[in-house]
């Protein structure tokens, strides 16, 4: 079977490195807000382009937590995409605050521009970009749109782990960025895990309070906080799994190109080509067909794994139906989701499975 991720066939040497960073944890029986924290939240910092990085438990808190950082919740609108994982809006409701859902870009399923600037409204605080499927695209239109309406930037950088934009990374462009470290993300741990990114020391002093009850000194509590804590042992397999992102994420960018020079069925659609290469880590390689659910079964006839990312978008589920959207609608977000398919892109393939997958899908 070609899976959409394969965990067992990962490097022997990082397995063995994250079974002895597992003893030594346990032989130092510290288990909450230690070293390997510390260290971790240094090294992804630096990876990430940005000042800070606050571990916390996981992205929906990452998001959470830099809103409330923000003072945006009750009265407050944040724009975003309804393409993306629930999570992203959960995490502005969490906050207290409105998710007001724009249209995105039919070539490359990113949020758009244009619709965004039509849902502004008097009480819009912010936009929250989701750099979706890892595809980080025209920052420079984002910041001087929030810089004329005077929107905070933010980023849901859940599914673009080092993704560069001109030489930027990817959540060091707005207010914060919201990493998850699910184990599927491009860095994953080994169960949840998050951090927050962000140039501001006060957002990020702020944020290591309130992800641990809201403390400030041991046994204060100026504010109301939750329980969102970076565990120690998903820090310390973060660091190992960290210096194998680079050759992941390379990775993932050869198999991209070789679907892209290879897929030439006219019923399969590719999504956009990004601006450079580094826009993109390809956390999933999405296209389009009108006959997706023949196409899923043709792949899996063939021992091919696919999902879909997303079947249905934010303003079908329950507690999206009566969200305020763009007024022209959501069009391309419904077509999108009703044709986009994901096939496997991991760093474990093989080049005989990418081939076999291309050749699975030629010959539908
Ligand atoms: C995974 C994901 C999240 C949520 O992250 P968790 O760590 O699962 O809470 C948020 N946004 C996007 C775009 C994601 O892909």
């Amino acid at each position: 079977m070609i899976k959409m991720n394969d965990f067992a066939r990962e490097p022997k040497e990082l397995r063995e490195r994250e079974l002895s960073a597992v003893g030594d944890l346990l032989r130092t029986g510290w288990y909450i807000l230690g070293e390997n924290v510390a260290a971790f939240e240094r090294a992804w910092a630096a990876a990430a382009g940005s000042r800070f990085a606050i571990g916390v438990g996981n992205g929906l808190d990452a998001i959470e937590i830099g809103l409330r950082c923000l003072d945006i919740g009750p009265g407050d609108e944040v724009i975003t995409t309804p393409m993306t994982a629930f999570a992203t809006v959960l995490g502005i409701l969490r906050a207290g605050a409105e998710p007001v859902l724009a249209d995105v870009n039919p070539t490359t399923a990113l949020l758009d521009p244009d619709s965004v600037a039509r849902c502004i409204g008097p009480r819009t605080r912010a936009v929250l970009l989701v750099h979706l499927y890892g595809h980080i695209a025209a920052m420079d239109r984002w910041q001087t749109l929030c810089e004329t309406r005077g929107l905070a930037l933010l980023e849901d950088c859940a599914q673009s782990h080092l993704a560069r934009w001109r030489g930027k990374s990817g959540g060091s462009f707005g207010r914060f960025g919201a990493f998850s470290f699910y184990p599927t993300k491009n860095l994953g741990a080994i169960g949840d895990a998050g951090a927050l990114t962000t140039d501001d020391l006060k957002i990020a002093a702020r944020a290591s309070r309130l992800r641990n009850y809201g403390q400030s000194e041991r046994y204060h509590h100026p504010e109301i906080g939750m329980n969102s804590r970076l565990d120690e042992l998903q820090a310390a397999i973060l660091s190992i799994r960290l210096e194998w992102l680079a050759r992941f994420t390379e990775h993932r960018r050869r198999i991209a190109d070789y679907y892209r020079e290879h897929l030439n069925n006219p019923r399969i659609e590719l999504l956009a080509l990004p601006e450079e290469p580094v826009n993109h880590v390809y956390h999933l390689f999405v296209v389009r067909c009108r006959e997706r659910d023949a196409l899923a079964s043709h792949l899996r006839s063939k021992g091919i794994d696919s999902l879909i990312h997303y079947p249905i978008p934010v303003h079908r589920q329950s507690p999206g139906r009566d969200l305020r959207r763009d007024p022209v609608g959501l069009r391309h977000s419904e077509t999108h989701g009703e044709s986009c398919i994901s096939i496997p892109c991991h760093p474990q393939m093989t080049d005989a499975e990418v081939e076999a997958v291309s050749r699975a899908l030629n010959g539908f």
